[in-house]
């Protein structure tokens, strides 16, 4: 037998690093910035510690442009490298500096900040550049070095006559990658990636113009000054103590975050836990409309202030992403992959801890000031909902705080809508029957009969409701949500009065009879019903059952496996109702015959049900009627 280690040769590495260790060219400049400020971070702890003896002043990061040279210069004034610590940290490729580091100091230091990790990220500079300079001056009193390489594992390391503290890392960009050597492209690189890093970056400078000083004269121009332009907020909102922040902070926050976005957040949660895991951050309700698909993904995630990704999937719960802000956490492993990122532990654990910081939230929110809540019910019930369906620990947690508003604006929770109907509205199987619209113009007629009732009618009107009562249904004991126009009230919910018919059995015997001859039997199914004189003679009602299974197909729960559905509807007809008394009483057929399609065309109406040609005749007809 033979024994051995595999021997991994720089030689081979090296075009690998280049090729395939990043997916994304343009991260090469987030690389050297985390570096520089891991840089600039180390010197601010060692000073702290007093390990350092210098003065750590307001240092910052400068990223530079020369368009002649071909190059883009990084400079920080941070801890430097001496020789040896460009050996060992430089040229030893997959050591990481940042570990180390942290290792060292990990008794010593909370949250150090520190972004690198697998010692790799400086490599990602020869994705874009053909040579790779670096002159750094350490903070100890050693002579500044020059090292320099071209891509092959050769390299150079000289002294240089660098005179100040930190670090310059300069790259030849190569033709391919001329982007890079564009203001506006590293602007937009600096503003995606850097917008909130804790050092100040430097890109070149701008134009300010000085206030006026008071009492100056009228015609006295302003003074122009040229100041640095630095790129980032090294203090963004989520850093701070929510103490320490007012709503006008959280507003303000919002808007640089999405500077395009006109309208106000309705609220925020600021999420900062340092145990069992660390993540801080702040989400943000926006206002919702009901096309949900263009409004996801404006989460971000960042690692210790570098903006790694909005695609958040897999760690936040998928019903959170329709929320807005910043999630930044040192413990998700960021540079693996999404399938590796959902079995992770810590990723479980952030999400169900996000998902019980939401629902802690809004249960304060509505227990601080429930007309507030109300008031905002309309735009963050979708997220709710989803939430109700697709987390059972949410679900259980929303039941004190999701509501149920009626057709009137009066809003019921769960539990306070049960108390309110639990003795008017049950069917013949004590199942309590929920009335619902879902919208108030087209089921107006059957509102206001269920009204004139004094049964409640909720407005449920959100595109996956029909999901959310489905679940109800099975989680509650007895109760069914009806929609108005589903079944007529007074078949439904149970009465001690039984109705008497006014019609004999010979005569409702007939009236089938006739019924079934004029009315198409595929699309109708006929019912006789004995209800009150004064509800309609002919109702149309769809039931329940298949309206709702068609709704949920149409919101994704096609598992049911229904094809096209076709349409039937129930054709009720009261008896005890005065014009169908007449019907049966009418001598002609003829006048039977018209008396039963213009009703049915006015039930069809009431339903939005008469269309096309059916329309235009049944109004040419009315027309001849009344003339
Ligand atoms: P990581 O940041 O994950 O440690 P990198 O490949 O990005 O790995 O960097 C390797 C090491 O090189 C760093 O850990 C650090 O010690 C050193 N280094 C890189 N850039 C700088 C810099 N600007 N100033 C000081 N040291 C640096
Ligand atoms: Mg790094």
């Amino acid at each position: 037998m033979t024994k051995g280690s595999i021997n991994v040769s720089v030689d081979n590495i090296f075009p690998l690093i280049k090729k395939f260790l990043y997916s994304d060219h343009e991260i090469f400049l987030r690389e050297l910035i985390s570096n520089a400020t891991d840089a600039t971070l180390k010197l601010k702890h060692l000073t702290r510690l007093g390990e350092a003896q210098v003065e750590y002043g307001n240092p910052i990061i400068e990223v530079k442009i020369n368009k002649k040279k071909k190059t883009l210069h990084v400079i920080d004034q941070g801890i430097g490298m001496t020789a040896e610590e460009v050996e060992k940290y430089i040229n030893e490729v997959a050591f990481s500096g940042a570990e180390e580091f942290l290792d060292k100091y990990k008794d010593k230091l909370d949250g150090a900040g520190i972004i690198g990790h697998f010692g790799l990220g400086f490599y990602s500079a020869f994705m874009v550049a053909n040579k790779v300079e670096i002159i750094t001056k350490s903070y100890k009193d050693e002579p500044a070095v020059h090292w320099v390489c071209e891509g092959s594992p050769e390299f150079t390391l000289e002294p240089a006559d660098k005179k100040d503290r930190g670090t310059e890392i300069i790259l030849h960009i190569t033709d391919d990658d001329k982007e890079f050597l564009e203001d506006s492209r590293i602007r937009e690189l600096l503003n995606k990636y850097n917008k909130f890093m804790p050092v100040p970056i430097k890109f070149g400078t701008k134009e300010e113009t000085l206030p006026l000083p008071e009492g100056a004269d009228k015609d006295a121009k302003p003074e122009k000054i040229t100041v640095d332009d630095i790129i980032n907020n090294p203090e963004p909102a989520w850093t701070k103590q929510p103490t320490d922040l007012k709503d006008e902070d959280y507003k303000n926050f919002y808007r640089e975050l999405y500077p395009m976005q006109f309208e106000e957040p309705l609220f925020n949660i600021h999420l900062n836990v340092d145990y069992p895991f660390n993540l801080t951050g702040i989400l943000y309700f926006p206002k919702l409309t009901n096309d949900l698909s263009i409004q996801k993904d404006k989460i971000q995630l960042y690692q210790n202030q570098v903006f790694v990704t909005d695609n958040v999937e897999g760690i936040v719960p998928e019903f959170l992403t329709l929320l807005r802000g910043v999630i930044d956490s040192p413990d998700i492993p960021l540079n693996v992959s999404r399938s590796y990122l959902q079995a992770d532990g810590n990723v479980k654990k952030i999400s169900s801890y996000i998902t019980r910081k939401v629902a802690d939230k809004l249960k304060s929110l509505f227990n601080d000031n429930r007309e507030d809540f109300q008031n905002k019910w309309d735009d963050i019930k979708i997220v709710i909902e989803y939430g109700m369906l697709s987390d059972e620990k949410f679900f259980e947690k929303a039941q004190e705080f999701a509501l149920y508003p009626t057709v009137d604006g009066e809003y019921f929770t769960f539990e306070e809508l049960q108390n309110k109907i639990k003795d008017s509205q049950t069917d013949k199987d004590d199942k309590l029957v929920i009335l619902y619209a879902s919208d108030k113009e087209a089921q107006h007629s059957y509102i206001e009969a269920a009204k004139a009732k004094g049964y409640e009618v909720l407005l449920l009107d959100s595109p996956i409701i029909s999901h959310l009562m489905q679940k109800l249904e099975m989680n509650k004991e007895k109760i069914s949500f009806t929609r108005v126009d589903s079944d007529h009230v007074d078949n439904l919910i149970k009465k001690d009065d039984t109705k008497i018919s006014k019609l004999s059995d010979d005569e409702k015997k007939s009236l089938e009879e006739l019924l079934k001859e004029v009315i198409p039997a595929e699309k109708f199914s006929v019912q006789l019903e004995s209800m009150d004189s004064d509800a309609a003679p002919f109702i149309i009602t769809q039931p329940e059952f298949m309206r709702r299974m068609k709704e949920m197909q149409a919101t994704g729960g096609g598992m049911f496996g229904m094809g096209n559905m076709p349409d039937m509807y129930n054709l009720i007809v009261n008896t005890n109702s005065e014009l169908v008394g007449e019907i049966v009483s009418t001598k002609t057929r003829k006048k039977q015959e018209r008396l039963i399609n213009q009703s049915l065309d006015l039930a069809k109406l009431s339903q939005g049900l008469l269309k096309g040609k059916d329309l235009t005749e049944f109004i040419k007809r009315s027309y001849e009627m009344i003339k």
